[in-house]
């Protein structure tokens, strides 16, 4: 099967008992035994449930993977990936990663005895420099949020083989349509679903891909034990977006480049990050391993704070909004949303300056995308 035919079809025959074409929503906790020892594939949703399974075949099938894990939500998928490791363990990490796993390093699992040191992934040579003897794993995300830094995928492979390091990337930016994680040697690829992945604002879920038996074992058996699992229907509606991801990100992606030139041309847009400009510092590797850049784009306002703040309160079809990834754009100053109760000294060392916007380029027409944050830049600060 092609990809597209593997996005629509992949894990999906039709029900058994009825032909309906669409997987059914099976909303049960338990499942009654054909007798003692013998069930028909289910015991408890906790461990697995038929609509999930459905979801977990598809996205993995899509992924280039062999197995799948559904969970509530794409930080829990991150918490369970990092569950695997032991108290005295460490791990080395990209350094402009998903602020919700940097929160769960520093509040969480420091509490639990693993470390994590933080480096710029995108200069391969600083993540050699910080792997330790206690090291374990590699947690890398590329493209980043909100910097859009891209990572050389085979640079870490050979790092993560050189120190026998589990290697997992967070692909979320990128998604299976542009970037396969797998094919560069990863051993582990986690999704928020929530964002291209469903694509609709629908849901909270997220999704670990793997080739290795060990890794899925490990994961199923967290699974079990905690019961981060993602709901039938969370599940079912994922399925459903999952169906157009692959139009939905030639979109993104046209729409992004188009809205990244516009404003890479704006006399009051100090600069434009977005993989697929010939700008981007690291626009050889993106090139190189993705297939396209996808929706997310980040730029520098020359009139800083107030600049930011004119332009969140001015945008009319853009939403004022902290998620990505969704049909419908948003947009967001981290400044004086996201990241308002970081010290401003914190704020800029992470290269979050006063007037850094992030947009998440949704799928209506370019046109109007860029006539709305023409309109709202015109009455921004210079
Ligand atoms: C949103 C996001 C997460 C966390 O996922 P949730 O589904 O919100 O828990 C992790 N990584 C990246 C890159 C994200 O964008």
């Amino acid at each position: 099967m092609k990809r597209d035919t593997t996005i629509v079809h992949a894990g999906i025959a039709p029900d058994p008992t009825t032909g309906s074409i669409i997987p059914p929503i099976y909303e049960t906790a338990t499942y009654v035994l054909d007798e003692v020892g013998r069930d028909k594939g289910f015991d408890y949703t906790r461990s697995s449930n038929p609509t999930r399974q459905v979801l977990e075949d598809n996205l993995a099938a899509i992924e280039g993977g062999a197995h799948g894990i559904s969970f509530a939500s794409g930080m829990s998928a991150v918490d369970s990936c990092l569950k695997t490791l032991d108290s005295g363990d460490h791990v080395v990490c990209t350094d402009d990663v998903y602020g919700g796993v940097t929160r769960l390093f520093n509040q969480v699992l420091s509490r639990h005895g693993i470390g994590v040191t933080y480096v710029d992934s995108s200069q391969p040579e600083t993540v050699r420099q910080a792997v330790r003897p206690e090291t374990r794993m590699l947690w890398i995300e590329t493209p980043t949020n909100p910097l859009l830094k891209v990572t050389d995928l085979a640079a870490m492979a050979e790092i993560a083989r050189e120190h026998d390091l589990i290697y997992a990337v967070d692909s979320t930016f990128a998604t299976p349509i542009f970037l396969r994680p797998l094919e560069y040697g990863a051993d582990i690829v986690m999704h928020s679903t929530t964002k291209y992945l469903s694509g609709h604002n629908q849901i909270i879920g997220g999704i670990v891909v793997t080739n290795r038996e060990d890794i899925r074992d490990q994961l199923k058996f967290l699974q079990k034990s905690v019961g981060a699992v993602s709901s039938p229907f969370d599940c079912w509606l994922t399925l459903l977006g999952v169906k157009t991801l692959h139009l939905r990100m030639e979109r993104h992606a046209t729409n992004a480049q188009g809205v990244a030139e516009f404003l890479e041309a704006h006399d009051k847009v100090a600069r434009v990050a977005y993989p697929g400009l010939a700008s981007h510092p690291q626009h050889g590797i993106a090139k190189a391993q993705m297939s396209g850049f996808s929706g997310m784009i980040s730029f520098e306002l020359t009139g800083g704070i107030a600049a930011g703040k004119t332009l969140m309160n001015s945008v009319e079809l853009c939403g004022l909004a902290e998620s990505l990834g969704a049909v419908e754009t948003m947009i967001t100053h981290p400044a004086t949303m996201t990241h308002v109760d970081v010290p401003v000294e914190e704020r800029h060392a992470r290269g979050l300056t006063d007037g850094l916007v992030r947009i998440s380029v949704g799928i209506e027409d370019a046109d109007d995308i860029i006539a709305d944050l023409s309109q709202a830049l015109d009455k921004a600060e210079a």
